[in-house]
């Protein structure tokens, strides 16, 4: 039987790890550092048996992981490719000669193996790979539904060892009140808006239809005329909205890799060859100036009515 652990600093991830495992393995267990080992009794409920490492640190955080592989010689690591994940489970790799799969989307057992899908070429394709047993895989965000609670396995404490990062100062990051995580609507806002103050048109869109306000990166990170919370794409947010509205963004690969969960997509561009209209459900070939006041219009008389 196939033996998982699960590496995750949160309990979202975790729920959606548990799922994935349960694709390929038996026997689940986990290691939860920094929130999740904050929730390690909420932790404990989707797994078998439960390891927490009360850190944040790299360091420390390999340090349980080797612990934990050197005890329970699981089969599969599964774990999101987060920040720390990256760093310490890559750590693993290279310590044990581990092969590692990234950004995965899909999970099969296979004979000795794990076969898996991924997305390459910024999301434009699918690859369906395999590598042999033991193997790290990392999954994407949002793919695989988060797994209910089951019982309430044992917890065993390990120690936070330091190492050479310390932790020296901790600052609450300053966020805008952006989730676009959990938005079911975004209204994305790309260079097609020539002046910081046009984006209120998409903030009156945004607010008649319960939804978050997203951007490329232009939008975020050269002009500032958004928070970086609001960056979308390969190296902003992953989204897997219901719906978005793409308005004045052309249609490029590093942002639709950020966007390509999104159930439905409408694309609004005044450039009909647009590569965006290649990637929409729906297209409105016009000047944003001209038809998002005629939408806001009509969507306002409707709510009234
Ligand atoms: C390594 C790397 C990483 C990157 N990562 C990201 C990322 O994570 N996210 C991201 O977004 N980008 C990323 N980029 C940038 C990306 O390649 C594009 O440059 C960017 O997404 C384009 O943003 P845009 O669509 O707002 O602007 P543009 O490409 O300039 O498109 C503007 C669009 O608006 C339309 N338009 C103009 N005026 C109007 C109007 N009045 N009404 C309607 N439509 C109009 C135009 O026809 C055009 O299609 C990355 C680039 C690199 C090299």
């Amino acid at each position: 039987m196939v033996k998982v652990l699960i590496v995750e600093g949160s309990i979202p991830d975790l729920r959606e790890s548990v799922s994935a495992a349960k694709l390929v393995g038996g026997e689940v267990v986990a290691l939860v550092y920094g929130k999740a080992a904050e929730k390690a009794e909420e932790a404990a409920k989707y797994v078998s048996k439960l390891y927490k490492v009360a850190t944040y640190v790299p360091d420390p955080i390999f340090a349980a992981v080797k612990k934990v592989y050197e005890t329970e010689k699981p089969d599969i690591v599964i774990g999101h490719g987060t920040k720390n994940n990256r760093d310490v489970l890559s750590r693993l790799a290279g310590l044990n000669d581990l092969p590692m799969a990234t950004d995965v989307i899909k999970l099969e057992p296979g004979e000795g193996e794990v076969v898996y899908e991924r997305g390459f070429l910024s999301e434009r394709a699918i690859a369906r790979e395999k590598i042999p047993l033991p193997a790290i895989v990392l999954v994407n965000p949002k793919v695989f539904q988060p797994a209910e609670a089951e019982g309430q396995a044992e917890i065993v404490e390990l120690p936070v060892e330091e190492g050479q990062v310390k932790l020296v100062e901790k600052k609450e990051k300053q966020l805008s009140g952006i989730n676009l995580e959990e938005a079911e609507i975004i209204v994305g806002v790309g260079r097609g808006f020539k002046k910081k103050e046009d984006l209120k048109l998409a903030f009156e869109l945004a607010e008649l239809l319960g939804a978050q306000v997203g951007a490329t990166r232009p939008i975020a990170a050269d002009y500032k005329w958004l928070p970086e919370d609001a960056w979308i794409g390969i190296s902003g947010k992953r989204v897997a909205p219901k719906l978005y509205i793409a308005i004045g963004i052309s249609g490029a690969p590093q942002h639709m890799a950020g966007v390509s969960n999104a159930k439905i997509i409408v694309a609004i561009n005044k450039d009909k060859s647009a590569p965006i209209f290649k990637f929409a459900d729906y297209g409105v070939v016009a000047d944003l100036y001209q038809f998002l006041p005629v939408l806001i219009k009509k969507l306002r008389e409707k709510k009234k009515s």
